[in-house]
């Protein structure tokens, strides 16, 4: 049994696809073992992305995570981080596979609609970053 952190990103949520994105989680065996609805701030941001400071697209990336609110949850289930990661899709909306959440509700590589942690580590780290202990038990 793994956990991951997924974020519904500023575009899905303007699009007003809350919804439909976390009934893919929950139809494909993962459980919403918390979520929450917030506003990130640019300290937020800029901390939660540390690791791409030095690319080209940070300011960008920064720019766009704090354009509107954005869904955070805790997902829960066997090979949730793996499993995340093969819902979401490429990165890139157009390389992304027929079916994916990136394929059916992403315009581009900027605004791809879901964030998911890429290691077992990096989720430990990010759900924390985003919840408490009470919020999770
Ligand atoms: P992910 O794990 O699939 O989200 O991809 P990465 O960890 O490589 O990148 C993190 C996020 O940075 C992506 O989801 C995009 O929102 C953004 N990003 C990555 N590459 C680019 C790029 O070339 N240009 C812009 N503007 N954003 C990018």
């Amino acid at each position: 049994m793994e956990r991951t952190l997924s974020i519904i990103k500023p575009d899905a949520v303007a699009k007003g696809v809350i919804g439909k994105i976390l009934d893919r989680f929950e139809s494909n065996g993962l459980k919403i073992a918390a979520t929450k609805k917030l506003q990130l701030t640019r300290q937020d941001a800029e901390a939660f992305y540390a690791i791409h400071r030095e690319r080209p697209f940070f300011n960008d990336l920064v720019d766009f995570m704090v354009s509107g609110p954005v869904v955070v949850s805790v997902l829960e289930g066997e090979n949730a981080v793996a499993k995340n990661r093969d819902l979401m899709g490429a990165t890139n909306p157009q390389e992304a596979a027929p079916g994916t959440i990136r394929a059916d509700f992403a315009e581009n590589i900027d605004a791809n609609a879901v964030h998911g942690s890429d290691s077992l580590e990096n989720a430990a780290n990010e759900i924390k970053f985003f919840f408490s202990g009470r919020e999770l038990s």
